[in-house]
């Protein structure tokens, strides 16, 4: 109903300005024609205003409410006329209260105002009132009229800018908010990892404690770790070195601890090596400090001045104390160490220093029979840093087949026909040339590979009996070394029958030769082994005979079939009357025995005679033939066969 009311008031306002129009005979016909028309057109203009742009409809008014005024001053004085158009002027006024209420208010103003002024100066110049009303509101509308348009174009410029920085801060403020989400997001992310970080983090410190102490201890024994103890030899030397008052570690390492933990099982070994630490701890110094360096090496740190031979004298009672039997499971054993003494600052001047002295004085105690100490000395590191390098390169040796085997004869006393070879082992190390066996077989036992390499050489021994069979169509028969520690290994019998058996070769074409150490530590045992071998079918040879034991007496009971006398004896013939007794009733009992005798070094013609003199059976030595390569043996043998 409001919508409509303007629309009417202006159709109203159209009708009377036309009838208006018509009153005033005096205007020219055109004039009336044309303003009616016009008016009209604006009118119905303005019925559409509210289609039109707001602003547009106002000015439209504005126009023909200005053509109204100018109708009205042509024809002012017609009274009527006045009326009529104040009623129009009202209407509007009224109807552009729907559109702008300021604008509204403006006019009420300018209408007041026009007839105050009018008012007042109508007298003065001898006027009508309405005249003088009627020219003033003119004036002042059109003056509003500009300064609307102007205030307007302006209003429009600042809302144009304003809309442009609204639009500007709302896409602002849309990348903010956006920015927000993500920083809320992010937040929410932060506050979750935050809280994993915050459990993971008291996780950490309680396994912290825990860490700290598995880093410096040794797990199986609960004492300090290599780590631990290289940290404490370094504190000891920052603390003595303005005083240069002296300390010492001692290294020890146990003898055997290998076997114990091949034959007995891995928990036998710990449990060896906890009882050890135990027994060292007890019987140590209270100062003193006792780690692990790992495997079965310890080590003790000896943190006071003490001299040599006090230090010796603890050392030696920590020594015997490990001696005494131990008990593993049912079992009773006896363990015992190789001790290595460094002093600081006499024989290394930091804690790796100290610790290697240590480890090659007790490298030498071990060379030198184990279970004893030796103090570190400057010569020491060549001889060990020697071995260490041929232990090193006999690993791949081994692999690189350096290793060969020499085959020495072993001839008849009375015809001096070869009866036998003694397969040695030889080792070519490349730019050093031969290394002897009496070297390098020790270090074989230490490092565990004496088994191999004993299966190694009786496999070429067995090789090349075929192979003489095959080329030289002779039968020959071998002795190949066996050291007692391959042949205590558990799985010795096993493997020496699978290679002859691979190998095809006859077993009573094989001697094995050993030595009295065989029989140490668990002589029944030994014997067992021995008459395994027996029963397989081959010879065996008691070595060296006169170096070990040598008692006469237990000879009755091993069952062999060989006893070679050791070169010493046969050195000494001819030279001592009393060595010569012992020879000749060696041979004589032996026989007695029904064992064969041989006689192993013969270097001189006199030591020959005196032998055969003697009835020993074989005799060996460089006298008679060297150790023969390959070639030189076919040729050994064939010389043989034409002699024939
Ligand atoms: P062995 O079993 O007593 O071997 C005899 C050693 O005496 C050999 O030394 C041989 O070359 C040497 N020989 C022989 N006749 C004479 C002589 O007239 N005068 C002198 N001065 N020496 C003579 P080689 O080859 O140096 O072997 C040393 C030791 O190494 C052997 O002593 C043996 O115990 C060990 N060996 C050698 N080969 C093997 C092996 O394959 N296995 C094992 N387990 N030990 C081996
Ligand atoms: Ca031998
Ligand atoms: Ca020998």
């Amino acid at each position: 109903m409001m919508a409509m009311l303007g629309p009417m008031l202006l159709i109203a306002a159209a009708v009377s300005v036309s009838i208006g129009f018509y009153w005033q005979e005096s205007l020219p016909r055109i004039v009336k024609v044309s303003g009616t028309l016009f008016f009209c057109g604006v009118f119905i203009l303005i019925l559409l205003y509210q289609k039109l742009p707001h602003r547009l409809a106002l000015h439209l008014m504005s126009i023909a409410l200005l053509f109204g005024l100018l109708a009205t001053y042509l024809a002012y004085y017609e009274r009527l006329t006045f009326i009529f158009w104040m009623i129009i002027l009202i209407m509007i006024i009224m109807s552009n209260m729907m559109i702008e209420r300021t604008l509204f208010y403006y006019m009420l103003f300018a209408v007041v105002l026009s007839f105050g002024v009018s008012l007042f100066y109508y007298p003065v110049l001898s006027v009508q009132m309405d005249q003088a009303f009627t020219f003033t509101l003119l004036v002042v509308f059109l003056f509003i009229i500009v300064a609307s348009i102007v205030t307007n174009r302006i209003y429009q410029l600042i809302l144009q800018k304003k809309t442009a920085m609204h639009a500007k801060a709302l896409i602002q403020n849309e990348n903010l908010s956006q920015l927000y989400d993500d920083v809320l997001a992010h937040q929410q992310q932060l506050k979750a990892q935050n809280e994993l970080l915050v459990h993971y983090n008291s996780e950490i410190e309680e396994n912290q404690e825990r860490l700290e102490f598995l880093a410096y201890t040794d797990t199986l024994t609960g004492i300090p770790n290599r780590k631990m103890l290289l940290e404490q030899i370094e504190l000891l030397i920052d603390l003595n070195r303005e005083n240069s008052h002296r300390f010492a570690l001692v290294f020890i390492d146990l003898d055997n601890f290998k076997k114990i933990n091949d034959s007995m099982g891995h928990s036998a070994g710990d449990d060896l090596l906890i009882q050890v630490t135990t027994r060292l701890k007890n019987a140590m110094h209270e100062k003193d400090l006792l780690g692990r360096l790992g495997g079965d090496e310890l080590a003790v740190l000896i943190r006071r001045q003490i001299s040599d031979e006090g230090l010796l004298g603890y050392t030696q009672n920590l020594l015997n104390l490990l001696g005494n039997p131990l008990k593993l499971g049912d079992k009773s054993v006896i363990i015992t160490a190789s001790f290595g003494i460094a002093i600081w600052p006499l024989d290394a001047k930091n804690s790796g220093d100290l610790l290697k002295a240590a480890d090659t004085a007790m490298y030498k105690a071990k060379e030198l029979g184990k279970n004893s100490i030796q103090f570190y000395q400057k010569e020491m590191k060549t001889e060990v840093l020697y071995k260490m390098e041929l232990e090193n390169r006999m690993l791949e040796a081994y692999e690189k087949e350096e290793f060969f085997v020499e085959y020495q004869p072993i001839v008849n006393a009375l015809d001096k026909k070869t009866v036998s070879f003694e397969a040695l082992l030889r080792w070519k190390v490349p730019g050093r040339g031969l290394v002897s066996p009496a070297e390098f077989i020790p270090l074989a036992e230490e490092i565990g590979l004496i088994g191999e390499l004993g299966e190694w050489v009786l496999r070429q021994a067995c090789k090349k009996i075929i192979e003489i069979r095959n080329s030289l169509k002779m039968e020959i028969r071998i002795a190949v070394n066996v050291s007692a520690v391959q042949m205590k290994r558990p799985d010795f019998l096993e493997g020496i029958k699978s290679v002859i058996r691979e190998e095809g070769v006859s077993p009573e074409s094989l001697t094995f030769e050993i030595t009295e150490s065989v029989f140490i530590g668990n002589m029944e045992q030994a014997i067992e082994i021995i008459k395994e071998l027996k029963d397989f079918g081959v010879m065996i040879s008691l070595d060296d005979f006169g170096t070990g034991y040598s008692s006469l007496s237990y000879l009755m009971q091993l069952p062999i079939d060989v006893l070679k006398i050791d070169r010493s004896f046969i050195n000494s013939i001819e030279k001592e009357e009393k060595n010569n007794r012992i020879v000749g009733s060696i041979i004589e009992m032996v026989h007695s025995l029904d064992i064969h005798v041989v006689a192993e070094g013969v270097e001189e013609i006199l030591q020959f005679d005196f032998l055969k003199a003697k009835n020993c059976d074989s005799i060996q030595g460089y006298l008679l033939s060297r150790p023969l390569g390959d070639i030189a043996m076919a040729a050994h043998l064939k010389e043989q066969r034409d002699q024939k």
